[in-house]
């Protein structure tokens, strides 16, 4: 680990911390923290705080009625948009019940039970997400519009791109907390704009993509603006996705890699991809979760809809980048913010194991006409997620009933809504 228990002592004694900010994610990727005084701390690492689960996901166990928070001592970080006087560190946490036990709901457990499995055949699992957002104005009371002035595109600079301090702020930001970013550029769409990690192992990764969340809402505030993570804010431009490479390493080498025929990716790449392909209909209802995921995933907009891989193709679900020797990725392009990171990373790792195994060969686009596609609505997402027993045995048979159920009370939510679109549509004509 990072620090040790002194470390933190000594650290939060140093720096002046006056709180700190106990955070976890819930199942559906939002996180969530209690702030305790940092005269609590030894409270806090010896594992004794603890919050009221009952209103977190609405349905819980006898001995989940409150939540034990065990702080990870590699997450501690100092929010650094708070005050630099008295100021503010987090640990992200794992959730343990009353009797001792992790919480197995939890999606960061959810994860590393899966990292694990696969450390046990020898792999390390390694992600890299590019994350898309737009930045909107507020309106005079302060609530987020879908509105910009700004008309920027892809890769354009200033004077065209209005959000670059924002970006500039929100790259600085991220490196102070130890999220390392690769590049960032204005997205296609005007206001969108896109930032990308440096790849890391995948359980620290979906750590980063959390904190990279919170940071870039905070700082967009900071500068007047509104970030959104939601999948396709306006129909009439692109949405946003969080495309994630992958690759695998077993004794320090990334089987990616074809050593043969250098230029090449190996079979196992090609088995990972091919398991990704073959279970990426089970598993939308974690890589796309929300009703408006789907407005997302259509043709025309850069979004993928066939399962389908190619090196270019902006329909294709896996993209094979032309990077290679120890670079080597496959790119599933589905995933969007909104999803909760360590459920995507979990699915995704045992999709792509299940292809290893069952040397699942992807379909490459072009080689039929009638390729199959992501489910079209969120409904259809739910029914693929209920049928599927392989989906259940990666996030548990709890998980996923609540998962549903509550999902199913989402698109209910939704349909019993009268849309502008239907009064615009019918109200005249009918
Ligand atoms: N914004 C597009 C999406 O919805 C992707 C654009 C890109 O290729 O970066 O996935
Ligand atoms: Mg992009
Ligand atoms: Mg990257």
């Amino acid at each position: 680990g990072n620090y040790s228990r002194k470390e933190i002592l000594q650290l939060v004694e140093e720096e002046d911390v006056e709180f700190i900010r106990l955070q976890f994610t819930d199942m559906f990727g939002v996180i969530k923290n209690i702030a305790v005084t940092s005269r609590e701390l030894p409270r806090v690492l010896d594992n004794r705080c603890r919050v009221d689960w009952t209103l977190i996901t609405g349905e819980c166990m006898e001995n989940e009625a409150e939540m034990f928070l065990y702080p990870d001592l590699d997450t501690f970080a100092i929010l650094p948009w708070r005050p630099q006087q008295g100021k503010v560190a987090r640990f992200l946490c794992d959730l343990y019940c009353a009797d001792g036990t992790p919480y197995k709901n939890s999606s960061r457990y959810i994860l590393k039970q899966n990292l694990e499995k696969a450390g046990e055949e020898g792999y390390t699992f390694f992600a890299d997400p590019e994350c898309e957002f737009f930045l909107f104005h507020t309106d005079d009371n302060g609530i987020p519009t879908t509105v910009s002035h700004e008309q920027a595109g892809y890769l354009d600079v200033s004077p065209l791109d209005l959000g670059e301090n924002a970006r500039r702020d929100m790259v600085l930001t991220l490196e102070d907390m130890g999220v390392e970013v690769e590049s960032s550029h204005h997205e296609k769409a005007p206001a969108q704009h896109e930032i990308d990690f440096r790849y890391g192992e995948a359980g620290r990764i979906a750590d980063c993509v959390m904190t990279f969340k919170m940071a870039v809402r905070t700082v967009a505030r900071r500068h007047g603006l509104h970030a959104t993570f939601m999948p396709k804010p306006r129909s009439e431009f692109n949405g946003s996705g969080m495309h994630l490479k992958f690759s695998l390493v077993k004794d320090g080498q990334n089987i990616f890699e074809c050593k043969e025929t250098p230029g090449k990716i190996s079979d196992a790449a090609f088995y990972f991809a091919g398991g990704l392909l073959a279970h990426s209909r089970e598993m939308a209802l974690i890589t796309n979760p929300l009703v408006n995921s789907y407005k997302r995933l259509v043709p025309g907009y850069g979004a993928p809809t066939e399962l389908t891989w190619t090196d270019s193709d902006q329909k294709s679900l896996v993209r094979i980048p032309f990077f290679r020797g120890q670079e080597s990725m496959v790119e599933l392009r589905s995933p969007d913010a909104a999803a909760n990171p360590y459920l995507v990373l979990a699915v995704c790792l045992a999709a792509g194991m299940d292809g290893i195994r069952k040397r699942l060969v992807p379909l490459k686009a072009g080689e039929t006409e009638n390729p199959d596609c992501l489910p079209e609505t969120l409904k259809e997402a739910i029914d693929i997620f209920e049928n599927s027993s392989w989906i259940r045995e990666i996030l548990g048979e709890d998980f996923c009933r609540i998962y549903v159920e509550s999902k199913k009370k989402e698109w209910l939510r939704y349909t019993r809504q009268v849309t502008d679109w239907e009064v615009e549509e019918y109200l005249y004509r009918l």
